[in-house]
């Protein structure tokens, strides 16, 4: 059966996984202070590797070495040098992109098609992207002075990328970094810290400290930073907020999103079907931008569902390697609980859950393909974001009551809109209030587009010539 986890070996040949993984800190790996933790295989639960904790002092030891190399080697080098050097690392992420893909997919549980295809190119591209910036930031228009050593904290739902929206413009700035992971999802920047040595990137320009919240705090609260970029959930960001009150560090805040998928009866309604189930299946979820709410005009709601229906038992969900499956596992059980949590809370104020019949594997983490029908915006399921492959769907008469519901969200990140008509999107897309709106598509990513929110989803944008803005002193991002 498709639905069944079985190993594909052959794919988890590209990667060697080393069984214990150090700091990366002035170009070396060095061993954490702080003891080890483990990271491991969503889908099997098998212990990948032991991975070192970062103490204050390792992080102390990480700032300085970004320091340095600001100082010394990054900051006065030419942006043409600079350039060279994003170039390389750009070529050798698309040399190496099977062993990144198979390796996002086993440490983070997301299926290989979507690791290979979506991914890692994506990662690619945005080397590419900035490294072509490098020697022409005053073309940008935010000045050519970098801020200095950015500290940066990302999330597990897309590790390589994220790393790339965030290392990728402050190095093309002329900044340096220091990186931390998500705790459950590290190996891929650990192999990025590899391809940093293999490109004879200058000591220090790039840090990788792994550890959990508390390393992130550690790094956050460092007074030799001068730049904090953090992606992850809404309550963390407040708290990054609360902490850099009152110094002069810069801050970008990427955090969490509710986002609505409008769907009017003029939409071509196939076409929307793909577009919803990408935007809320693709990797599992875990997005933060993910179109989580479904708004169908009443007129077309039952075709359209019996429609999203079908297609929903279709998706093959199971083993991350094998190129067929659709949903991967989630992330961790911590993600897992939570997603049960919230899904049983939609059962008890009375919504209707729906899932294909769907063998889950016996190990490992899995939630199927849901939808929560009878939603109303006072449900929890309607307005806390889920962060799984779990759908609410909500209806609407008119244009007008559906913005005010696609609106009603403490988060701002992104929408989609379905329609034939050019005129109803282009008012629609104006009068939402979310920093991303699709046209007829969604979950579309590039690296010349920005990217971010609007109030509980942070502030900053990334990506594009906006993410220059965040590491260069002339702007106030
Ligand atoms: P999280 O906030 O728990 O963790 C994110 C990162 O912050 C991890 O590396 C974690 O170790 C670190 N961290 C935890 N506590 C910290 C603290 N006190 N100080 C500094 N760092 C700390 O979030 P998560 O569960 O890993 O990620 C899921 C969330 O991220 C979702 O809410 C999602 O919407 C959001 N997200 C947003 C975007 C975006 O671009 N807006 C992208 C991806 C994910």
């Amino acid at each position: 059966s498709p639905f069944v986890y079985a190993p594909a070996p052959e794919s988890r040949a590209v990667v060697d996984i080393r069984p214990s993984y150090g700091l990366f800190i002035g170009g070396e790996f060095v061993e954490g202070r702080g003891g080890s933790f483990k990271t491991v295989n969503p889908a099997t639960e098998e212990v990948l590797a032991e991975i070192s904790e970062a103490t204050d002092a390792d992080v102390d030891a990480a700032v300085k070495a970004a320091r340095k190399a600001h100082e010394k080697v990054w900051g006065p080098m030419p942006g043409r040098e600079r350039a060279k050097y994003l170039y390389r690392i750009a070529r050798i992420i698309a040399e190496r992109s099977r062993e990144l893909a198979v390796l996002e997919s086993i440490d983070n549980g997301k299926p290989i098609r979507e690791s290979r295809d979506v991914d890692v190119p994506t990662v690619a591209a945005h080397f590419f992207y900035y490294a072509g910036w490098a020697d022409k930031l005053e073309f940008a228009g935010y000045g050519t002075t970098p801020l200095g050593v950015a500290g940066q904290v990302i999330p597990w739902n897309f590790p390589l990328l994220m790393l790339a929206w965030k290392v990728a413009p402050a190095l093309a700035c002329g900044n340096t970094v220091v990186l931390k992971p998500a705790e459950t999802t590290p190996l891929t920047a650990l192999l990025f810290a590899e391809i940093c040595q293999q490109a004879e990137l200058p000591p220090g320009v790039v840090n990788i400290v792994t550890g959990a919240g508390a390393t992130g705090a550690a790094l956050v609260a460092h007074p030799g930073i001068d730049k904090v970029a953090f992606t992850g959930s809404t309550e963390v960001g407040k708290a990054i907020a609360r902490s850099v009150a009152g110094t002069d560090k810069r801050v970008t805040l990427e955090l969490g999103g509710k986002a609505a998928n409008i769907v009017f009866d003029d939409a071509p309604l196939d076409q929307a079907v793909e577009g919803v189930v990408d935007g809320i299946f693709f990797n599992q979820g875990h997005v933060c931008c993910a179109g989580s709410r479904l708004l169908l005009q009443e007129s077309v709601a039952e075709e359209f569902l019996g429609r999203l229906k079908r297609r929903m038992g279709t998706l093959r969900v199971g083993d991350p390697l094998d190129k067929n499956t659709d949903i991967g596992a989630i992330n961790s059980a911590e993600q897992l609980a939570r997603i049960r949590e919230l899904s049983d809370i939609g059962d008890a104020e009375g919504a209707e859950r729906w899932s294909p019949a769907c063998d889950l594997p016996a190990t490992g983490y899995w939630f199927p393909p849901t939808l929560f029908t009878g939603v109303t915006q006072a449900h929890r399921i309607a307005r806390e974001e889920i962060f799984g492959p779990v759908l609410s769907v909500l209806t609407f008469r008119t244009p007008s009551e559906a913005i005010e519901k696609a609106n009603n969200t403490p988060y701002g990140l992104s929408a989609g809109v379905w329609s034939e008509k050019g005129s109803r999107i282009l008012e629609v897309a104006n009068r939402l209030r979310a920093g991303v709106v699709w046209a007829n598509t969604f979950n579309k990513f590039d690296p010349t587009s920005p990217f971010g929110g609007y109030r509980e989803s942070g502030y900053g944008r990334e990506g594009g010539k906006h993410g220059l803005a965040a590491y260069l002193k002339g702007s106030d991002q």
